[in-house]
């Protein structure tokens, strides 16, 4: 079902600051279950590349008709309730019911010229925020606006730019490049609070010292809370506006170092049980490594994609950093204590399994050898975001064994070992 559509340049100069930019409206097609559809071509006034009303992209719709002409019906309606105005439902009947509305503006005609295109403005406007609500469809990379273009091997299924919040969150439920990247980390998100929930409220006889330990273990359920929360927003959220997308990337590498934080503290208070001077100095450090890399992430530069190689190096190296007191742990404990009660083979398991997200992330790797076959699943991104829940997993079943250990072995401890 197609729908006749004004065509024609429209700027947004006033009333929504929200609605600034040159936009066009092409009649598209049907896009499944959300109903008539209509590619929404967004030209940041900012940018200065690409063209995204391109010939390629976009087919000649012939003699341009402003929406501020459409003279049977082109009042503003003045006289329409503020909730019939506020309501942007899918329903396409409401759209006919207000176009009958705004045809009994009669005041219409008796307006000066410039009133009329102001009120006609409004209504176009008011059409145009409908159209992001809901009926939007997914566009390819090279029409993409500067600050939404990441990934170039992702050649098609990008949402447009989408300045409404609830536009966002409505697209969870829809098919494009971000759904695996927001499910992933919700369902993850969800998963670690269940989770933590539980060993929250697991009885107290099962710790040596209840308070403490709940407290360092849940210090790593909120690392990775926040991690996966962070992450699951900013990509629902990403293509709202240059702005709210710089914020909730810088939120997303902070959680990321809030992860890698709060995994350290369990590990080195179970690790470290019966050496807290170490311990203590250990978290010291890995506190300011990861404040360093939460103020770089703060910087702009830091999201570019040209920067994506030192964001993986920059968490990496932050994760890495556990390879001090790893040794440390090897050399006191030797290699058996280490691997068998020390869990180290979870620690490596984790460890491989961040990394490779990272080096998949870093090279785009596979969508780099099938640009556009991995436009909606499998793509890096994605296979990262699994990888990064995968091992905030075995870092938790390597912590909880150590914990099972220390509960097993009594808060006593023996006379050289740091465990
Ligand atoms: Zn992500």
């Amino acid at each position: 079902m197609a729908r006749s559509v004004p065509s024609g340049w429209i700027i947004f100069t006033h009333s929504r600051p929200l609605v600034t930019g040159h936009f066009k409206l092409d009649e598209g097609e049907t896009s499944g279950a959300e109903g008539p559809a209509f590619v929404l071509r967004h030209r940041n006034l900012n940018s200065h590349t690409t063209d995204p009303m391109s010939p390629r992209e976009t087919p000649n719709t012939g003699p341009s008709t402003s929406p501020l002409s459409t003279s049977e019906c082109s009042s503003h309606n003045a006289n329409v309730p503020e909730d019939r105005r506020e309501n942007k439902d899918d329903d396409g009947e409401e759209d006919k019911e207000e176009e009958d509305d705004s045809c009994r503006d009669e005041g219409f005609m008796g307006m000066t010229p410039l009133l009329q295109a102001h009120h006609a403005m409004e209504k176009v406007e008011e059409f145009v925020h409908k159209v992001w609500e809901g009926r939007w469809r997914v566009i390819p990379h090279d029409v993409l606006p500067d600050w939404l273009k990441d990934n170039d091997f992702l050649l098609h299924g990008h949402r447009p730019p989408m300045p409404s919040f609830r536009a966002c969150f409505r697209s969870i439920f829809r098919i494009h490049t971000e759904t695996g990247n927001i499910w992933t980390h919700l369902l993850g998100c969800l998963f670690f609070l269940c989770l933590g929930l539980m060993y929250m409220f697991r009885p107290n006889i099962s710790f040596v010292a209840p308070v403490q330990e709940k407290v360092v273990i849940g210090v790593f359920f909120l690392g990775a809370i926040l991690c996966l929360s962070f992450s699951w927003l900013f990509h629902t959220v990403y293509c709202h506006s240059e702005g709210v997308s710089k914020v909730f990337s810088k939120l997303d590498y902070s959680g990321i170092a809030f992860l890698i934080m709060g995994s350290f503290v369990p590990w080195l208070y179970y690790s470290f049980y019966c050496s807290p001077q170490p311990c203590f100095i250990y978290l010291i450090v890995v506190c300011i490594l990861g404040l360093a890399a939460i103020t770089v992430s703060q910087c702009d530069f830091f999201a570019t994609p040209q920067y994506r190689g030192v964001r993986a190096g920059v968490f990496v190296g932050l994760g890495l950093s556990g390879v001090v007191p790893t040794l440390h742990f090897v050399i006191s404990e030797g290699l058996i204590r280490a691997t068998t009660m020390g869990q180290m083979g979870w620690l490596l398991l984790m460890a491989t399994l961040y990394i490779t997200g990272a080096c998949l992330y870093a090279a785009r790797i596979p969508e780099r050898f099938f640009p556009g076959k991995c436009d909606i699943w499998f793509h890096s991104h994605q296979l990262f975001h699994i990888l990064v829940v995968a091992g905030a997993f075995v870092h938790f079943h390597g912590v909880s064994n150590l914990q099972e250990f220390r509960y097993t072995a009594g808060g006593g401890c023996t006379e050289d070992g740091a465990l």
